[in-house]
């Protein structure tokens, strides 16, 4: 077949771009097949456009489903450090926030995206954009690879184009998920591993903001606040998480909302759970009772809303004080203790996460069984890798699931180059 290549890529988003880097350094002809009309599209909007692309602290244990095994074997083929020794030979600073995340010096996801083009573009491989690859069929010791041309996104009404064939000797499958099908998210990956005869799981939107039906939701949207939160089950907590809470009218949001999203949409299968945010997690119950003592002695005589001005966002303690039966221009008297309480545990229900549109990973995909660890390689089609989100392995938000994407393409790029 004419236009063969050694290694075909399919999507140029992290695993795809990782993958393409390696095996063309490694000397393999490569191109790479991406439907968006840039490559590295959803690299762009992470960590809300400054790329968080690692974690200095990356083990098994935080990735989900568990896959401890699995996981060993593919640190063991490239470990952690490999990720920033690989970024370091793209020419990209770094740098470590003091919670352990990593982003480019620069703070520019542009930067990453652009030394991955670079680089590839250096060492003779292609992009081919507004490219969808429609079929993958193995034969001859190879690959036909069906694709046809597609219209931005941003063009709604206009139609695909012929399809046409391209040979791979080696097929690179790196085609994420469904999130944020506004810039590219999609589950045609995984309908191309079905194809192939690979298990695919049920794909779930995880890391995602969280739905709740509470009324008070509409005074609060907007607000922020840095909070202590925990992921309740009959008053004990599931799981813990700190940092920032947003309020919108449909729920909550913000990276501690995030933290414990993946563990709410599990838990919530089987159980009512609900969130509770500590406002104050430097004080306990019994100090923050005093500190609202004393505020109420200074403030004697005067309403609620002056003792609230100042402790904190004034939205925020008129939705515990009116949970709690204050008035809000009511004089200060009893029931301050009730309203440390609130403060201490703020109850908001929980109804679902918001879907593929709002949520940043997949959970679910390509069975790790039919994968090998170290390469990343379908044990069932020979000559096939799988990389990035499209693996039934989702990792927590930190920098996590591009490490992931990062380390099986790599991996695979290396592979298939070899083979
Ligand atoms: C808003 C947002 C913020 C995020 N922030 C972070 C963060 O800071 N840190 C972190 O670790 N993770 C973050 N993530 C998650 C992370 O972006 C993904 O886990 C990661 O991009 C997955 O890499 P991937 O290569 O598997 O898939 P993608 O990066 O999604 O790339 C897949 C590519 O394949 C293309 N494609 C799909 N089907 C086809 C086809 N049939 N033919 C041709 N091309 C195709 C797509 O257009 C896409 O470009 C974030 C996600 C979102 C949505």
């Amino acid at each position: 077949m004419q236009n063969t290549y050694d290694v075909i890529v399919t999507g140029a988003g992290a695993a795809g771009l990782a993958a393409a880097v390696e095996a063309a350094r490694a000397g393999a002809s490569v191109l790479v097949l991406e439907k968006n009309h840039v490559p590295g599209r959803k690299i762009l909007s992470t960590g809300a456009g400054k790329c968080n692309f690692s974690n200095a602290s990356v083990t098994p244990a935080r990735y989900h489903p568990p896959a401890a095994a699995f996981l060993k074997k593919t640190f063991a083929a490239l470990p952690p450090a490999g990720v920033t020794a690989f970024f370091e030979g793209l020419g990209l600073l770094w740098v470590k926030e003091a919670d352990g995340r990593l982003f480019p010096r620069s703070m520019r996801a542009q930067d990453v995206v652009g030394a991955l083009s670079n680089e590839l573009a250096f060492r003779g491989g292609r992009i081919q954009t507004l490219t969808e690859v429609t079929a993958l069929t193995p034969g001859g010791g190879g690959f036909s690879v069906e694709a046809c041309k597609v219209a931005p996104q941003w063009e709604k009404k206009a139609g695909r184009g012929e399809k046409f064939l391209l040979g791979a000797r080696r097929v690179v499958l790196a085609a994420g998920g469904p999130c944020y099908p506004q810039i590219g998210g999609s589950a045609s990956g995984a309908a191309l591993l079905r194809a192939l005869g690979h298990a695919v799981s049920a794909l779930v939107p995880v890391i995602a903001p969280l739905r709740s039906g509470e009324t008070f939701l509409k005074e609060l949207d907007g607000v922020r606040a840095p909070v202590a939160l925990r992921l309740m089950l009959d008053g004990e907590p599931l799981a813990e998480s700190a940092g920032e809470l947003l309020f919108t009218a449909y729920g909550v949001s913000g990276p501690a909302v995030l933290d414990l999203s993946r563990a709410a949409v599990t838990a919530m299968k089987d159980y009512k759970v609900y969130l509770e945010a500590d406002f104050f997690p430097e004080l306990t119950e019994k100090k923050l009772y005093a500190l609202l003592e004393k505020r109420a002695a200074l403030f004697a005589g005067r309403p609620l809303r002056h003792f609230a001005c100042g402790l904190l966002n004034e939205k925020l303690i008129k939705a515990a004080a009116l949970r709690c039966g204050l008035g809000w221009d009511a004089p200060i008297g009893p029931g301050l203790d009730g309203l440390a309480a609130m403060l201490k545990a703020f109850p908001v229900s929980v109804k679902g996460s918001l879907g593929f549109e709002d949520a940043m990973v997949t959970a679910g995909g390509c069975s790790l069984a039919e994968i090998d660890p170290a390469t990343f390689a379908s044990r069932l089609v020979p000559g096939l890798y799988v990389a990035g989100e499209l693996l039934d392995l989702d990792g927590d938000s930190g920098g996590y699931n591009l490490h992931l994407a990062w380390t099986s393409g790599i991996l695979a790029g290396r592979a298939a180059a070899k083979e």
